[in-house]
């Protein structure tokens, strides 16, 4: 499975769906390319978990995209078990937090076998090293180096931050009170708000009542955003399981308390919604993205390019920085990262 890179071109830190579009393309343009992911696993917010053998999706819950080349980079990877047009039965979604997921001319699908499916096709056949969280960068003569929390270093002449904005708002900071560039490109970024998001994974006997819906955004809620019918896009499946999205101010103030404490608040706001067995699962499982969201409108409309005097090259890539929200904005600028990185190679071969 990896390509071995003894001492890659370009390093990219984050396994995300923008690190691996990038590093993908790297690859494929003939660039030795290394990914540095923090997790046991890729995909980052694009994330699967199993419960009782049953995938259940308490990042992403599907795919949508309108831009042609995203589309057809999709259906060229030929991803199995697509489930075309999810969610179908939607409520209130002029209320989504991306209501142009479900405009016209807009493409959606969920995957049967869970969302993480697709980072791990784009991972396929790359050098990706995980368990390897960056905790610093640092300029060298004509390179950058990442230190891991083990102390070991890695070097190329061209990093790529794939990472979510706040972890590379952490990576910068300390470069900026030598390298003015640096200083100037962390004031712009940090007028980019980020969104946590905390979820309420909840399992339910089979027969428990079928709630109508595959997604809803109700409106006169307080903690309450999204509830998703995860099973509803599972074939067969052993369980029901809702996925409960707070509210960006409800996350906010509850995002330090305890997860089982939030999670039953949500539940509480569900069974309002649904009916008293709503707030009594089998199981209740809690998850938190600190970073969960960019606020729609703040994405850069693409990746940052900073040059060290010494030499070396940063690449800021992610979906802070596609020009569209979420996973199609994430893929955009991991494309458009890998071009930057292959016109910076071509400019040190010609200098
Ligand atoms: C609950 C939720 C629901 C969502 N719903 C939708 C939706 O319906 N539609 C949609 O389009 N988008 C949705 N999104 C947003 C979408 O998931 C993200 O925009 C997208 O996955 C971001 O991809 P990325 O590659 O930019 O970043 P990430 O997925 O965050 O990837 C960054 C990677 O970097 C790694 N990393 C971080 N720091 C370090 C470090 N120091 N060293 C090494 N590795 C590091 C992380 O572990 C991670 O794997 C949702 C997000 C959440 C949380």
């Amino acid at each position: 499975m990896l390509q071995p890179a003894s001492s890659p071109n370009v390093l990219v830190v984050g396994a995300g769906i923008a690190g691996l579009t990038c590093a993908g393309t790297l690859a494929q343009a003939g660039c030795a390319v290394r990914v540095l992911e923090r997790s046991r696993g890729v995909g980052g917010r694009c994330a699967t978990r199993r419960v009782d053998d049953q995938p259940v999706d308490h990042g992403a819950p599907y795919l949508h995209g309108a831009g042609a080349l995203f589309l057809e980079a999709m259906r060229r990877l030929a991803l199995p078990g697509l489930v075309p047009g999810w969610p179908q039965r939607v409520r209130e979604p002029q209320l989504a937090c991306q209501p142009d997921a479900f405009g016209v001319g807009v493409t959606r699908w969920a995957i049967q076998g869970g969302m993480s499916i697709l980072p791990k096709r784009l991972a396929e056949g790359l050098d990706v090293r995980l368990g390897q969280r960056v905790i610093a960068i640092t300029p060298a003569a004509s390179a950058f180096d990442t230190v891991n929390e083990r102390g070991e270093r890695q070097s190329s002449p061209v990093l790529v931050l794939a990472a979510s904005l706040a972890q590379t708002l952490r990576l910068l900071e300390p470069l900026a009170a030598d390298w003015p560039d640096a200083a100037s490109t962390l004031e712009r970024l940090r007028a980019i708000e980020c969104v946590p998001v905390l979820t309420a994974i909840a399992g339910y006997a089979p027969d428990s009542p079928e709630p109508g819906f595959d997604a809803w955004n109700p409106f006169e809620t307080t903690m309450v955003q999204m509830i998703v019918h995860d099973s509803a896009k599972r074939d067969a499946p052993a369980e029901r399981v809702l996925v409960v999205h707070a509210r960006p101010r409800f996350a906010r103030l509850r995002l330090e308390d305890s997860p089982l404490d939030w999670g039953r608040d949500l539940l509480w706001e569900t069974a309002e919604l649904l009916g008293h067995w709503a707030s009594e699962p089998r199981w209740l499982q809690p998850h938190r993205w600190s970073s969960g969201r960019v606020r729609i409108g703040d994405q850069l409309t693409a990746p940052v390019v900073l040059r060290h005097p010494q030499g070396g090259a940063l690449v800021l890539a992610g979906d802070a920085f596609g020009g569209a929200p979420g996973l199609e904005g994430a893929w955009t600028s991991g494309m458009r990262a890998a071009e930057e990185c292959l016109a910076l190679r071509a400019a040190a071969a010609r200098a």
